[in-house]
């Protein structure tokens, strides 16, 4: 289906876009097929897609991918969708908000090699749709995922950097992260007030070595707590002196704030507490 089509569709089922969904629409065909030609999706591929709007990105999923699941939260979108999607049966469509759905229990429904996540994210809710492929532990081998640009940057944020959080620690864990494009806001309707970016998440092959993740998991969380806060003010409840001598090794002391701190020496730090 030709994207003058996809915007004939919106207009003849007198769609009305909706802000509280962060709903802006992709509406050229150039950027689709770069997130397509870069993504390497195939036959073997499930494509889980967040919020398909209209159907832009979704209908070429559906060319190239085994089959395409989607979790849509505005219901007014199922007349679009069955008009942009009608000649493809490769795709689920799940109407509801993606962060309170079982994903895994929907996954169990289909054969595939390669679980990629594919999306032009809303952007009100980026970090949580992200966080719950973590937390509900979804084995993704992929994600490829369009994000406002600022919040883009700050995913592979480095430590001693502004930018730099519990959340880019724990995708930095996961993940090896690169951005593979730049995406203007002329290219969607209604137009954005902030350009966009593609970043890929890659699952990595090797993680760095944690000897308890849910213990790492929360001391991160619990040293970025007051980000201008020190260590010592931040993790009162821990035992400060096995810290300290940890940081120590490395240079940092109980003074020193979360964003001084690497990703190797929260590991340091844990597997030595
Ligand atoms: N993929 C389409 C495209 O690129 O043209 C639409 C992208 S638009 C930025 C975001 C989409 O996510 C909208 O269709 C919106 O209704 C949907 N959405 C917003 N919040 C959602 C949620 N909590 N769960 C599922 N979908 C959601």
């Amino acid at each position: 289906m030709h994207y003058n089509d996809i915007k004939n569709v919106i207009e003849k089922n007198n769609f009305s876009f909706k802000k509280k969904f962060g709903q802006n629409f992709i509406v050229d065909q150039n950027i689709i097929m770069s997130i397509i030609n870069k993504s390497n999706i195939d036959k073997d591929t499930l494509v889980i897609e967040i919020g398909p709007g209209a159907g832009s990105l979704t209908v070429m999923l559906a060319e190239y991918a085994k089959n395409v699941l989607c979790f849509e939260i505005d219901e007014t979108l199922k007349v679009v969708l069955n008009e942009t999607l009608k000649e493809y049966d490769n795709v689920d469509i799940v109407f509801g908000d993606f962060l309170k759905q079982d994903v895994n229990s929907y996954l169990k429904k289909y054969n595939y090699k390669k679980l990629y996540v594919i999306a032009n994210l809303p952007y009100y809710i980026t970090t949580p749709i992200i966080m719950k492929f973590i937390e509900d532990n979804i084995m993704v081998d992929k994600l490829i995922l369009m994000v406002q640009k600022e919040v883009g940057n700050r995913f592979s944020a480095k430590v001693g950097t502004k930018d730099y959080s519990s959340l880019s620690i724990f995708l930095n864990y996961y993940f090896d992260i690169n951005k593979i494009l730049d995406v203007s806001r002329n290219v969607f309707i209604p137009k954005p007030n902030v350009d966009s970016i593609v970043v890929e998440f890659c699952k990595k092959n090797s993680k760095i070595y944690v000897k308890n993740e849910e213990l790492f998991f929360k001391l991160v969380r619990d040293s970025f707590k007051q980000k201008r806060k020190t260590i010592r003010n931040n993790l009162k409840e821990y035992d400060l002196d096995k810290i300290e001598s940890i940081l120590t090794k490395h240079n940092l002391s109980l003074q020193s704030r979360a964003e001084q701190i690497s990703i190797e020496v929260f590991a340091d730090i844990v597997n030595n507490y």
